[in-house]
């Protein structure tokens, strides 16, 4: 899926809106704030700008219902798409917190997510979410034109087995733009050298997820936050990507 430079305006806009909410949202994510005032914060960025939320109601293939929220806030061992509409969860000392939106400028979808700790937190959660920012970036490293799909994840995979942290296989990152999900599927195991070849103009959205055990993971009973199969804690981090002729462009940054 290639993009023309007026969509891909659009795109880098509505990446810049994102990467500004976010971190607004990543800063209200301190002891105390319940799940829901994040969504609720979150929407009230989007919507002072215009946009539009991009998961609020949306599908996923598989699911029995669509999502209920727009940000999805998943804690601890909540891996993604933890619904945080109606939580009243209160964020304490020590958490570590999944924060996950997209955004629909003007008809066109970006998605990003960091992951923040609350207060203080411990050593080895640091660490977990270190090691999936480096494994984000070092999939961006391989994200260009004449490199394969499988190249990417390869990339994060390589970075961060040593690491003794579980790379989450059965979630992984997709094409995005003109939809939320579309193809291709971005495994984080990718092979080396297989896949799908990338092209200038796609737009791809990366997003590692490490846990600090098993990468094996269950769906919870709302039918849509996964969990760690073994309850440890788990990090996720996500950039929206265009490729250039010189590389890639981080999207989702300002
Ligand atoms: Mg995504």
């Amino acid at each position: 899926m290639k993009y023309i430079q007026e969509e891909l305006e659009i795109l880098r806009e509505g990446g810049r809106r994102l990467a500004i909410i976010l971190d607004k949202v990543a800063k209200k994510a301190v002891e105390g704030t319940k799940v829901s005032e994040l969504n609720d914060y979150a929407e009230k960025l989007i919507s002072e700008e215009g946009d539009k939320p991009a998961f609020l109601n949306y599908k996923p293939y598989g699911a029995d219902f669509p999502y209920p929220a727009s940000l999805c806030v998943s804690v601890n061992d909540e891996i993604v798409h933890g619904i945080s509409s109606g939580n009243g969860r209160v964020l304490k000392e020590g958490d570590i917190v999944g924060l996950d939106l997209g955004l629909n400028h003007k008809g066109l979808f970006t998605d990003m997510a960091v992951t923040v700790g609350i207060g203080k937190i411990d050593e080895k959660a640091q660490q977990l979410m270190e090691m999936t920012k480096k494994a984000l970036q070092a999939g961006i490293d391989e994200t260009r034109a004449g490199n394969r799909v499988g190249d990417i994840g390869y990339a994060i995979f390589n970075t961060a087995k040593h690491s003794g942290f579980g790379v989450v296989d059965e979630l992984g990152g997709h094409g995005v733009g003109r939809k939320v999900h579309d193809e291709p599927f971005i495994s984080n195991i990718g092979r080396k050298g297989k896949g799908e070849k990338l092209e200038v103009g796609m737009v791809l959205a990366l997003e590692p997820m490490l846990n600090e055990g098993t990468k094996n993971i269950i769906l919870a009973e709302d039918g849509h936050t996964f969990k760690t199969a073994d309850g440890k804690r788990s990090s996720h981090f996500e950039h929206t990507v265009l490729i250039t002729e010189n590389g890639s462009e981080i999207l989702t940054k300002f």
